[in-house]
């Protein structure tokens, strides 16, 4: 295991994500450590170490008090916002118990933009206190505000209503005062929770002159430590203690206090309360910063959308997205150029949009692909500079690398010559490129993805000379048409069927001697397998190198297969228009042109394992193998493949072009403690970094240790497979990411592919110095 102290910040890091957390600012940590080291005392103690360790906590409660306006009123430190909010929530619906008895159709409302802990809070603790309210989330306009008319409407039948000081994805503040009329001519006495954790030294509040009842409050999005918090309660609200025991904090609370997290409060709030010190920015200052970096981010990036109205917003927050970019591609790239800001969907494979911007009712690829970036506000001039050019830096990569269209685009070809397979949720694109004749073809493509296809090529000038469908996908748009107009004008006007195949065409004839349509890319030829069975015009594209007008089955690099060899799983045939019977030819008249371990690239990849092979599926599958093994009649293959699609319902909609099986990986793990001894013991290793080019580009580690790293990004491994193939028992590669999420993917994909000796580092290079 790494000790402690081997984990450190990236040298120059640029931490642009506050809202989730902030660094902890070197006077609460000196204050933490102080109190540590010689404040140790137990409040609670009568003996003069716990009445020095008393007079902190008190203290800190008085400063608190300053600092949000709450001269009358409890201040109860908690551990967090989330404690807070759960006293909150249980206090005023264990106190509404009774009441909701009396009202014919109660509920609880809450911003449809609030923090997850506030509505599932308030559900949690609805069915527990068997109170069977209604939880209603008040719609939000297209800025991110209330919709009071809404709140006039329900506040009547409201046991509680819970509402936030600004929002932590978009920083979208509210109008307290304007809320607080509506609420209060509606329903004078009703429970109100405002949540104020990313309004804490950004707005005042001076929340005793406000009927607000409870205010949950967070230290670590304040420059405190994690693990402290406080709770503001009006004086005369209900409230529950939800820790019961020794009495502390007038037993409203109880738990020996988190003295160390309070001191360094202590510290923060005499800064906070401080006219003289200018460790936090007054708001002008921050407007500047948040234009500074508006600036930049507009010159980067052409087609940005800003997620909401700096008017209306906290001016540390920036949420946007760039139409175009996902979200992903945003975020590794900001994170190898040591840029941390944040995305809802970034860390998972399946994409996911943020339910905050969702609620504004924006458009689903602004709510997929946004990023927010947050500094706080005790950030300086200079870390703003840093950002800027950071930011400046780091689009250059994209631009080289095409994801980007500008004057600066890439001048080698290198990195995208042969095959790329591009992914939106389980759906994916295979972009095949010949470098040597500047020609690209498209197959399968996502409608999520057009935009990164029309970058591509008019970044490079390359000669589109196909888009085309394997079949009619029932589960997703089509944008081939659309993709088509990127073709010169002759390429335009030629007649193509509805799966893009052009009526002019050359001929091939492959192993089994029957001839096929093909099309010629660079030094290959892509020739069109009619395969039905998953649907009426299903068919597989194999791409090769012919020899005198022969497609031998050793000579295919890739066959396309769309939806009928799946990894895992044979395609549904339950669809409608599907035909069981010609699946059964389809797929043995494919096993008699191609080889057994011919590279298949399905139009689907649910469990991240790029492509596959007969033999490796027939291995997996006792109905495929008996298939190819000529074991089985049609009849009996129709009717035990009805029954394999019959099990796809139950697998969920997930797998709705095939069902599909699990695979066991065993990688072979080196953790980043072993490295450098693994790295050794191993000079033959050659270390892969699976990042896409612009993030090898943005943080460039030419060597780890003695060892010279290449470049294979995650997108290009099905093209490193076969172009490996000759190496598959001999060399020995160890793959490397960000995180250790993709370079477990490339390892087990290499792995299932018969690579004899592939390990991989779990953590990544956020682990490895
Ligand atoms: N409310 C908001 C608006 C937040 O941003 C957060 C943290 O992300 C919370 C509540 C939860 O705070 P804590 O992490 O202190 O429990």
């Amino acid at each position: 295991m790494l000790n402690l102290t081997d984990i450190q910040p990236q040298a120059d890091e640029i931490y642009l994500d506050n809202n989730a957390t902030t660094p902890v600012l070197p006077q609460a940590a000196e204050a933490a450590i102080h109190t540590m080291n010689l404040c140790y005392g137990n409040p609670s103690s009568s003996h003069m170490t716990g009445l020095k360790a008393k007079y902190i906590l008190e203290s800190t409660r008085m400063l608190a008090r300053q600092v949000i306006g709450a001269d009358s009123g409890d201040i109860i430190f908690t551990s967090g916002a989330t404690e807070g909010i759960q006293t909150s929530i249980i206090s005023a619906l264990n106190a509404c118990r009774e009441k909701a008895k009396t009202i014919a159709n109660p509920v609880l409302l809450y911003g449809a933009t609030e923090h997850k802990a506030v509505p599932e809070t308030l559900k949690h603790w609805n069915a527990m206190l068997n109170i069977d309210a209604k939880v209603l989330a008040i719609p939000v306009d297209e800025r991110g505000i209330l919709d009071y008319q809404f709140i006039a409407r329900h506040a009547s039948d409201a046991l509680m209503i819970c509402t936030m000081v600004a929002n932590n994805e978009t920083g979208v503040f509210q109008d307290l005062k304007a809320l607080e009329q509506v609420i209060r001519d509606n329903n004078p006495g009703v429970l109100w929770m405002v949540d104020c954790v990313q309004g804490l030294g950004k707005i005042s509040l001076d929340i005793a002159k406000t009927s607000i009842d409870y205010a949950p409050f967070s230290g670590h999005k304040l420059y405190g430590p994690k693990g402290i918090g406080m709770l503001y309660v009006r004086h005369g609200s209900p409230y529950t203690p939800i820790i019961a025991g020794g009495g502390q904090e007038s037993g409203l609370r109880s738990g020996t206090e988190n003295l160390p997290g309070i001191a360094s409060l202590n510290a923060i709030f005499k800064l906070l309360n401080d006219e003289q010190d200018d460790t936090f920015k007054s708001h002008d200052v921050l407007c500047g910063y948040r234009q500074q970096l508006a600036d930049t981010l507009n010159k980067a990036f052409e087609n940005i959308v800003y997620n909401h109205d700096f008017d209306c917003s906290l001016p540390t927050t920036l949420n946007f997205s760039v139409k175009g970019l996902s979200s992903k591609d945003i975020m590794d790239l900001f994170d190898a150029a040591r840029i941390r800001v944040s995305s809802g969907s970034a860390c998972s494979s399946k994409v996911t949009g943020s339910f905050v911007l969702d609620a504004m009712g924006k458009p689903k690829w602004q709510s997929e692909g946004a990023i927010r970036l947050s500094f706080g506000p005790a950030s300086t001039q200079e870390e703003i500079d840093r950002a800027c050019i950071a930011i400046e830096d780091a689009v250059v990569a994209m631009q080289h690398h095409c994801l980007l269209l500008t004057d600066a685009n890439g001048e080698s070809d290198a990195d995208v010559d042969g095959l790329q397979q591009w992914g939106y949720d389980n759906q994916v694109t295979w972009c095949y490129v010949s470098q040597a004749s500047r020609q690209i073809l498209l197959i399968d493509p996502v409608a999520e993805l057009s935009e990164r296809f029309q970058t591509l090529v008019n970044c490079r000038q390359f000669e589109v000379v196909g888009v085309l469908n394997t079949h009619l996908h029932q589960d997703q748009e089509d944008c081939s048409q659309m993709l088509r107009s990127l073709m010169h004008d002759a390429m335009q006007q030629t007649i193509v069927d509805n799966l893009g195949w052009p009526e002019t065409h050359g001929q091939v004839t492959l192993e089994n001697g029957q001839t096929v349509s093909a099309i010629e890319v660079g030094d290959k030829v892509l020739a069109n397998l009619p395969l039905p069975g998953h649907t009426e015009n299903s068919r597989a594209y194999l791409l090769g190198k012919p020899a005198d007008g022969v497609l031998k089955k050793e000579n295919i690099d890739y066959v396309f297969a769309g939806d009928l060899i799946q990894i895992g799983g044979i395609g549904r045939s339950d669809l409608h228009g599907s035909m069981p019977e010609h699946l059964f030819d389809s797929i043995r008249l494919l096993a008699e042109v191609v080889t057994p371990d011919t590279l298949l690239c399905p139009a689907h990849d649910y469990q991240q394992l790029f492509s596959t092979t007969l033999a490796l599926e027939a291995n997996a599958n006792p109905l495929l193998a008996k298939l190819l093994a000529d074991e089985v009649s049609k009849t009996e293959f129709i009717e035990q493949k009805a029954q394999l699609d019959a099990q796809i319902l139950q697998a969920g909609e997930q797998q709705l072009c095939g069902l599909i099986a699990q695979q066991n990986s065993t990688l072979i793990d080196v953790f980043p403690d072993k490295l450098q001894n693994f790295l050794a013991d191993n000079p033959d290793v050659q270390v892969v970094d699976v990042r896409e080019p612009h993030e090898f580009e943005a943080h460039r580690r030419e060597y780890l240790d003695d060892q010279k790293i290449v470049n294979i990004p995650l997108t290009r491994i099905t093209d490193f497979i076969h172009r490996f193939n000759g190496e598959k028992a001999d060399t020995k590669f160890i793959c490397i990411c960000r995180s250790g999420s993709r370079s477990a993917a490339a390892a087990n994909a290499l792995k299932r592919l018969d690579f004899e000796h592939v390990y991989h580092v779990p953590g990544g290079f956020a682990l490895v110095n």
